[in-house]
C-alpha cells in the first residue's frame, strides 16, 4: 500500500502516519524529518536547505526529489509506504508520477488556520532531548525546563509565529491544490482533524477503508 498524507503544517500528519504505520507495518517517510537531519548533519543538500525551511517556504524540488529517491530505495520500502510532507507541490506530484510510483490513496487532514494558528505557536522543544511540549495542551511542570532532562524549552525557529504564517501561506498556494489533483482520480479521502488525537485516528483508519 502506497499512501500520501497531506495536510496544512501541524495538521498533525505526523502523528497519524506513526499509527497508519504500525497498523499497516509499512514506513513512514517525512521528507520535513530527513530534511531536519540533513541540516543537523551539515550536509551539503542540508545546508541548502536551511534557509528555506527556516523562512517557511520550501525546500526546491530538486534537493527534495533527491533525497526522497534514496529513501525510497531502501529495502524497508518495498511493501509500500506512507508519505508525509511529500507532495508538497504539483511539480513533485508529477515527479512521483514519473517515478512510476502509483499511490492507492491520499488522505488530507482538514483543520482551520486558527487551530494551527494556536497550536504551532504554543509548541515547546526541548533543546537537549527533543521532546515535544505545548504552553496550553501539554506543558512541562516546571514551564520553562524539559520534565525528562530538565533542558531549556525552546520554540523552533520554523514555530515562530511570523514561520508560522509563512508555512501556512505556503501550504495554501503550492500544497492545497493537490488536493484536486489526486481527487480527480478518486484517491483523496478528506479527514476532519478532532480535538482529541485518538478520534482522528479512528477517522484515519476508517477512510483508509473506503
Ligand atoms: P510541517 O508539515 O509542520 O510544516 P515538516 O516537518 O513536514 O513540517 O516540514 C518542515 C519544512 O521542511 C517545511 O516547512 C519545508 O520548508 C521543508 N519541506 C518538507 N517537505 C518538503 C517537500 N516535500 N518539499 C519542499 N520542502 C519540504
Ligand atoms: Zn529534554
Amino acid at each position: 500500500m502506497k499512501l500520501i498524507l497531506l495536510g496544512a503544517p501541524g495538521a498533525g500528519k505526523g502523528t497519524q502516519a506513526e499509527v497508519i504505520c504500525k497498523e499497516l507495518d509499512i514506513p513512514a517517510i517525512s521528507t520535513g524529518n530527513i530534511i531536519r537531519e540533513a541540516m543537523k548533519n551539515g550536509t551539503k543538500a542540508g545546508l541548502e536547505a536551511k534557509s528555506y525551511v527556516e523562512s517557511g517556504g520550501l525546500v526546491p524540488d530538486e534537493i527534495v526529489l533527491e533525497m526522497l529517491k534514496e529513501r525510497l530505495a531502501q529495502d524497508d520500502c518495498k511493501n509500500g509506504y506512507i508519505l508525509d510532507g511529500f507532495p508538497r507541490n504539483l511539480k513533485q506530484a508529477e515527479a512521483l508520477d514519473r517515478m512510476g510510483i502509483v499511490i492507492d490513496k491520499v488522505i488530507s487532514i482538514e483543520i482551520s488556520d486558527d487551530a494551527i494558528v494556536e497550536r504551532l505557536t504554543g509548541r515547546r522543544v526541548c533543546q537537549d532531548c527533543g521532546s515535544s511540549y505545548h504552553t496550553v495542551y501539554k506543558p512541562s511542570k516546571d514551564g520553562e525546563l524539559c520534565d525528562k532532562c530538565t533542558g531549556r524549552l525552546i520554540i523552533r525557529k520554523d514555530d515562530e509565529p511570523e514561520t508560522v504564517l509563512n508555512r501556512l501561506k505556503t501550504y495554501h498556494e503550492l500544497t492545497e491544490p493537490l488536493k484536486e489533483y489526486y481527487g480527480k482520480s478518486g484517491k483523496l479521502r478528506p479527514v476532519e482533524s478532532q480535538e482529541e488525537v485518538l478520534e482522528t485516528t479512528k477517522l484515519t483508519l476508517k477512510a483508509l477503508e473506503a
